[in-house]
């Protein structure tokens, strides 16, 4: 199933996020892939409101994976864009993670297609300048 939603601001963008998170269930997985300034991080703190979590997101460069307690489900944000190697995914122990009762999301997903479960839900952002600076085409795939 593919789903693909075009947006033409940030906040609409946001709202995917904030509607894709309040349906999600326990154990739900999304990858989240895109360029550089494409709007994973608006995408994301759309998502993170979605889950009740009151708290500003920032991106877990340096540790991979951030966790918040405190919405409606616990929420697992990993960004693995400067990921080295595979292995440093087993040293955070990411099974605990992805095969758990929150909702993860993995920022640069592409990196590590190998220990991706086998379901998950696929959210690639693309940005077309012939269609204006804003323009945002989302693909959502159910994996
Ligand atoms: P990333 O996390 O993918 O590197 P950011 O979310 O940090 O990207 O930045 C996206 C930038 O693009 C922001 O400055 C945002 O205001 C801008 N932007 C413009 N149009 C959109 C849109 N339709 N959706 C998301 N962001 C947009
Ligand atoms: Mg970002």
């Amino acid at each position: 199933m593919i789903e693909v939603i075009e947006t033409n601001s940030p906040e609409e963008t946001e709202k995917l996020g904030r509607k894709l998170a309040s349906e999600a269930s326990p154990g739900q997985v999304f990858t989240l892939i895109g360029d550089l300034g494409v709007g994973k991080t608006v995408f994301t703190q759309g998502f993170a409101d979605g889950l009740e979590i009151d708290e500003a997101i920032c991106s877990p460069t340096f540790t991979i994976v951030q966790v918040y307690d405190t919405g409606r489900l616990p929420f697992y944000h990993f960004d693995v864009y400067r990921i080295g190697d595979i292995e440093e995914m087993d040293e955070i122990g990411y099974e605990d993670y992805i095969y758990g009762d929150g909702v993860s999301l993995i920022e640069w997903a592409n990196l590590i297609t190998d220990i991706l479960p086998e379901h998950y839900t696929q959210v690639t952002i693309e940005k077309n300048l012939e269609k204006g600076f804003d323009y945002r085409k989302i693909t959502i795939e159910q994996i």
